[in-house]
């Protein structure tokens, strides 16, 4: 089981960055509004991420690092209208298999902390009891110290940790109602303080600089159960970021960025492309998740209908602020 677990973190955990992503994706899911992520040495020597989410009650410490076992699916039916951003129980699995994991957690009504560590291939997972408050931390040392070849392909701390860095805007710009702080080598680096849908300017702002949302275009669209909203800055000033959601969850999905790009092509007829946030609400019947293990693309049901909805309210969008 623990080498299927290897094989399995070879497809969810590339790097550092990626560890951090399915951490932060399960603090989302359970419920928690305070998410802090600490880095030590761009993540190659510590990964650890603290919410106060729903926790994990002492009884289920060791099945949540099992392969498989994810409390986010009760049937088959759940597959087809995913809500959560997890659902294949595969990443703590994974990532216990080939680092050092400790996992401490008190659920809210109950009166005691505990914690489960896990190394590598050995399956057994000790628990004990342990001080924590409401809530889940998960410590993640010596990422890949038992997988030398993988070890090889980390780059320089200062690049994992700029993969990490841009991962936690992506994140930060999924959920403006979340507290998020990241710390590296024991320094405060960014601090994202919740903001109403309101004043998702501002967080937008401290994300892709204050250029973007000052000369940036504001998009808000819908048809057929539809939705886009957010900017596009078509200027050859900037090409960062190029940030899509769909129903919240971080996308690069080729079909999105297909249109965007092909509104562009035909009506500025720049080769250049634009910086954008995008958030694509659609009926979650309406796609597929399940289609690669990190997640990062989609299948709509009706393709051409998505892509055509957003061809048109980006040309739309150019068109009139160009006249
Ligand atoms: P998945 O997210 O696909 O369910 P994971 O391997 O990422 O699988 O997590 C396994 C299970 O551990 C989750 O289904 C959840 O029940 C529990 N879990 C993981 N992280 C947290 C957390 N931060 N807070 C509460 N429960 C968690
Ligand atoms: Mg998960």
């Amino acid at each position: 089981a623990r080498l299927a677990n290897q094989i399995a973190a070879g497809e969810v955990v590339e790097r550092p960055a990626s560890v951090v992503k399915e951490l932060v994706e399960n603090s989302l899911d359970a419920g928690a509004t305070r998410i802090r992520v600490d880095i030590e040495r761009g993540g190659h020597k510590l990964i650890r991420i603290s919410d106060n989410g729903s926790g994990i009650a002492k009884d289920e410490l060791t099945l949540a690092l099992s392969r498989h076992a994810t409390s986010k699916l009760k049937s088959l039916d759940d597959l087809e209208n995913i809500c959560s951003l997890g659902f294949r129980g595969e990443a703590l699995a994974s990532i216990s298999s080939v680092s050092r994991l400790t996992l401490k957690s008190k659920p809210a009504a109950q009166a005691e902390a505990w914690q489960a560590f896990a190394e590598g291939r050995d399956m057994a997972v000790q628990v004990q009891p342990t001080a924590h408050p409401d809530g889940t931390s998960i410590e993640v040392k010596d990422l890949f110290f038992n997988t030398p070849a993988r070890r090889k392909f980390l780059r320089t701390e200062k690049t994992e940790f700029s993969h990490i860095d841009e991962l936690l805007k992506r994140i930060a710009l999924s959920r403006l109602d979340i507290a998020l702080t990241l710390t590296h080598n024991g320094k405060v680096v960014r601090q994202y303080r919740p903001v109403s849908e309101e004043l998702a300017v501002k967080r937008i702002a401290q994300v892709a600089g204050k250029g973007f949302t000052e000369q940036g275009m504001h998009l808000q669209s819908g048809e057929q159960g539809l939705y886009l909203h957010g900017w596009i800055m078509p200027q050859e000033t900037q090409t960062e970021p190029q940030y899509t959601y769909v129903n919240g969850r971080m996308m690069r999905d080729k079909l999105i960025l297909h249109a965007i790009r092909q509104a562009f092509e035909e009506h500025v007829g720049a080769t250049h492309v634009p910086a954008f946030v995008l958030y694509l609400e659609i009926d979650p019947r309406q796609v597929d998740v399940n289609v690669h293990p990190a997640k990062h693309e989609v299948r709509f049901h009706q393709a051409r209908l998505v892509h055509d909805f957003i061809l048109q309210a980006v040309q739309q969008l150019i068109t009139t602020e160009q006249s």
